[in-house]
């Protein structure tokens, strides 16, 4: 037997570790200090009603001989696949039934894609970013290219000339930099996509937070998008799915590569290598889309997005620069003092009692920034941007 020689090309993960072990040192020794997590992120508040509702009736309907459901369609249940036709027509996007694969979360699909792709390919992956892209990729044995994120792109890298690649990753809006691509924006790398034969993954799974006008929360807002790229979401952040696991994926039928479709080429790596969702939680995620369900789940943004506001809110005040937190849950702030990453992560945890996320973990260009969420309780964030405000102003 041979092992794949890959994974010992992967770096060390330390970052969640480092700050886990960082914070229970820190603890140890200030055992009065009252600490508030702004690092995860994961989201704090439960299901909504009617998901709740929808899982339960599911359940009881497997307890049932007449309705109990064995293995369902790898692709998804059709109902499941309709409602989310419609929230995308609800934004003018016109999907086909066929085009829409329901998945166990994004994050698998992100990696799995990759098996319809050449190790040949050139992947193009902005730093900084979620870091799954680079590990799947790095696993494959592919060669990676990174794009420079920083203050002076606003956070969002934009292909120009020299840009060479066969994939390319785009978060929109950003983990962890909160920053999401205008539609004029996206207009540009569908265009590049077309010129170069470059397939777009667009990872979508923050397209909830978008609130602000000309920002994209689809990539197929652009005309012609459905050429080029492929669009993966997920029920986690929208509906607070990250222990129930449900996304979804599109594959266009109009991508199309040396005579193959890549929707056919996705069903069929489906149907092999992956048994579907089960039908309990496709029915708790249909339920989002109910009017109830949206109705209480823009509650749960909202708590989320006000958390966002109070933080930006300080860091107005200390007139530190950040990017971030108007459509994401989360705020990408530079280190004050020309502080790096960790330095400011010791400092903060020391000063203010404060655990957030400092940004080198998310890439090289993340040097001096640091992430804070808003995924956490209302009043502990409030209560932890005081504390910010003040430890700033005595900088
Ligand atoms: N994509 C991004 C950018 C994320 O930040 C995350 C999770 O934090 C995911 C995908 C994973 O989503 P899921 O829970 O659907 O696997």
């Amino acid at each position: 037997m041979q092992l794949n020689p890959h994974y010992a090309e992967l770096n060390e993960s330390y970052l969640f570790s480092t700050i886990a072990h960082k914070v229970t040192e820190y603890q140890n020794a200030h055992p009065e200090a009252d600490v508030i997590r702004l690092g995860i992120g994961d989201v704090t508040l439960p299901l909504a009603k009617p998901v709740i509702e929808a899982l339960h009736k599911a359940v009881d309907e497997m307890g049932r001989k007449e309705t109990f459901r064995g293995y369902g369609p790898e692709q998804g249940y059709d109902f499941l696949r309709e409602a989310i036709q419609g929230y995308y027509a609800d934004r003018g996007v016109a999907l086909e039934l066929g085009e829409i694969f329901i998945s166990d979360g994004a994050k698998s699909d992100l990696g799995n894609l990759l098996d319809l792709f050449s190790v040949q390919n050139t992947v193009l992956v902005p730093d900084p970013v979620y870091p799954v892209y680079v590990d799947d990729n790095v696993m494959a044995g592919r060669t990676i290219r990174y794009m420079a994120a920083n203050a002076e792109n606003n956070f969002l890298p934009m292909p120009d000339e020299s840009t060479e690649a066969d994939i390319v990753y785009l978060c929109s809006p950003n983990n962890p930099t909160g920053a999401a691509y205008t539609k004029a924006q996206l207009a540009e790398w569908v265009k590049w996509a077309k010129a170069h034969h470059a397939v777009i993954l667009y990872d979508a799974a923050y397209e909830c937070f978008v609130s602000e006008e000309g920002c994209a929360r689809s990539i197929y807002e652009v005309e012609g998008a459905k050429e080029v790229a492929v669009e993966v979401c997920s029920f986690s952040k929208i509906a607070g799915f990250t222990g129930t696991r449900c996304g979804y994926t599109v594959v266009p039928f109009a991508i199309q590569s040396e005579g193959q479709s890549l929707n056919k080429m996705w069903l069929r790596r489906q149907t092999t290598k992956f048994n579907g969702v089960p039908y309990i939680v496709q029915r708790g995620a249909e339920a989002v889309f109910t009017e109830q369900g949206m109705r209480e789940i823009q509650q749960n943004l909202d708590y989320y997005r006000r958390n966002a506001a109070v933080i930006a809110a300080a860091l107005d005040e200390a007139g530190v620069w950040y990017c971030g937190g108007k459509n994401s849950p989360y705020v990408w702030m530079r280190c004050p003092g020309n502080m790096g990453s960790w330095e400011f992560f010791d400092w903060l945890l020391d000063t203010a009692h404060i655990v957030g996320t400092p940004g080198e973990g998310f890439g090289p260009c993340g040097k001096g920034y640091f992430r804070l969420t808003a995924f956490g309780d209302a009043q502990r964030t409030q209560e932890a941007a005081e504390r910010l405000k003040d430890a700033l102003a005595t900088l």
